[in-house]
């Protein structure tokens, strides 16, 4: 048993990898070196305290330095008035040091401690804010929607203006923060997200579920007006990697459910079914703006995949049988811009969302697949590393028909040389038979010309002896000759061809 199990590699994953590695019993992802949102948050922001620090005492000295400067700059300005080119140097390189730090604090400050300045619409009169207080900008149609059910939602909360106020003055902050880093972003939303749940749960005493519903609202009505600028942004390398992977899954076109084991029987047509509603439940995911729509069409994928798996084995599905079938889903669909999907619901999901619960299994679940598919070897897929890196480079494939005996991997890349030999054989011969027929269609052709010549000679030598009828010649000269002549001629005239074949072969 145990021997068979180390024989068969497959795709196996330990249920316990896809939590976090703090041991904390949350779920880990991998874009957070497989730590969970809340303990790589910990560890991050513990990083960025060392990192301010390092900023401020970098940003103190070189203000001392540039104070010594212009000290002794100053000293010597009655001979010589003009800043040198360094100290201007220095000047700005302190000034963009000094930016920096303020920047990086400026995203530790919790945005809820900073009210709005602008005086926000009041909506319990109003069902959508005025233009004149909304940015300048008109936002589109569907920002709107969001707006007014945001609105309606907080409406009967007791807080509900404030939380408004606050999510809108965030949201419109961020417009200005486009040229931060990816990860920076998402610590600013982040940060968001918890102050004002931790406030929530304060305000609803404890009721998890009622600062869930609030939290989610407040996810759809920010990422909603944000999704632009933060989806798969130009500080990132997304969509380098959103190439890779399609480019990866597109030459890995060969790889069948027979290799990954997965359990699912296509030819069942309820399965059938199952299968394509979860390409296009996948696919569908780069569709969404809100991250929470995104993972949903994960989970919707998911459970199609389980239903398939369930009705194939008539049992129910394990996690062993997930995976899996997922790889091979994800490897069907290719679904579009598929790292910068999982790149912004990580940055920009509710943390919540993403630790526990289905919608967090099957997302890390899926960033395991993904994972997966880059790394994908021949062993992984029961394959010596000869014939991966065959089919990989497109010089042999394992959906041609295999002959007799082809069931060891060995065997079917052999018949597969043999397949190949047999279609050149084939292509040998019907080539000999081109020219075969090539050669007949020549000499057919000089014997036509031949037997076509013979007749034209046998026709030129009747002709003479017309010739010798002087009517015959000038013809068209009088119509009463020509008239006599065909009279007189009529018999010899009817064996004549007609007058252009003569022509034709004389030139
Ligand atoms: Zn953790």
């Amino acid at each position: 048993m145990m021997s068979q199990r180390s024989e068969r590699r497959g795709i196996h994953l330990d249920q316990s990898e896809l939590l976090c590695k703090k041991g904390c019993g949350y779920y880990g992802n991998t874009a957070w070196q497989g730590l969970c949102s809340k303990c790589w948050r910990e560890e991050n922001q513990r990083e960025r305290q060392k990192q301010i620090q390092e900023d401020w005492a970098l940003a103190e000295r070189l203000q001392r330095e540039e104070e010594e400067a212009y000290a002794s700059r100053h000293q010597r300005a009655q001979s010589q008035p003009t800043i040198t080119p360094f100290s201007k140097f220095e000047e700005r390189k302190t000034k963009e040091k000094s930016s920096k730090v303020n920047t990086v604090t400026k995203f530790f400050t919790p945005s809820a401690k900073t009210p709005p300045k602008k005086d926000t619409t009041s909506f319990d009169t109003q069902s959508s804010p005025s233009p004149s207080s909304s940015s300048s900008r008109h936002p589109p149609a569907d920002t709107d929607h969001a707006t007014r059910e945001f609105i309606d939602f907080l409406k009967p909360l007791k807080s509900g203006r404030e939380i408004f106020k606050q999510c809108r003055a965030f949201t419109e902050s961020m417009v200005y923060k486009r040229d931060m880093g990816a990860d920076e972003l998402s610590e600013c939303v982040q940060d968001f997200y918890q102050n004002l749940s931790d406030r929530l749960q304060t305000q609803f005493k404890g009721s998890t579920e009622h600062v869930e519903s609030v939290m989610d609202e407040v996810e759809k009505y920010m990422m909603t007006r944000l999704y632009k600028e933060v989806f798969c942004p130009e500080t990132t390398d997304d969509e380098k990697k959103d190439l890779a992977i399609q480019k990866r899954i597109r030459a890995l076109h060969w790889v069948t459910i027979e290799m990954l084991c997965v359990p699912v029987d296509e030819e069942i047509p309820e399965v059938s079914d199952s299968v394509v509603k979860a390409i296009t439940d996948v696919i569908e995911m780069d569709s969404k703006r809100v991250p929470k729509d995104k993972l949903a069409c994960i989970t919707r994928c998911s459970k199609h995949i389980f239903n398939a798996i369930k009705i194939s084995k008539k049992e129910a599905a394990s996690a062993d049988d997930f995976l899996p079938t997922l790889i091979y889903i994800v490897l069907k669909a290719n679904p579009p811009r598929l790292q910068s999907n999982i790149q912004y619901i990580t940055r920009f999901c509710n943390p919540s969302r993403l630790m526990t619960g289905e919608d967090g299994y099957y997302f890390t679940n899926l960033c395991c697949a993904v994972a997966f598919i880059e790394k994908l070897d021949g062993q992984s897929l029961n394959l010596s590393p000869e014939e991966f890196e065959l089919y990989m480079s497109g010089q042999a494939s394992p959906h041609w028909p295999q002959g007799a005996g082809a069931s060891s991997p060995g065997s079917a890349a052999l018949s597969q040389v043999h397949k190949r030999l047999d279609l050149l054989t084939g292509l040998g011969e019907r080539q000999d038979r081109v020219i075969e027929k090539a050669r007949q269609l020549e000499s057919d052709l000089i014997d036509w010309t031949d037997e076509v010549e013979q007749k034209v000679q046998s026709v030129l030598e009747s002709f003479p002896q017309e010739t010798h009828n002087p009517t015959a010649t000038t013809a068209s000269g009088t119509t009463s000759a020509a008239a006599s002549a065909i009279d007189s001629d009529n018999v010899e005239n009817e064996r004549l061809p007609p007058p252009l074949q003569p022509q034709v072969f004389a030139g």
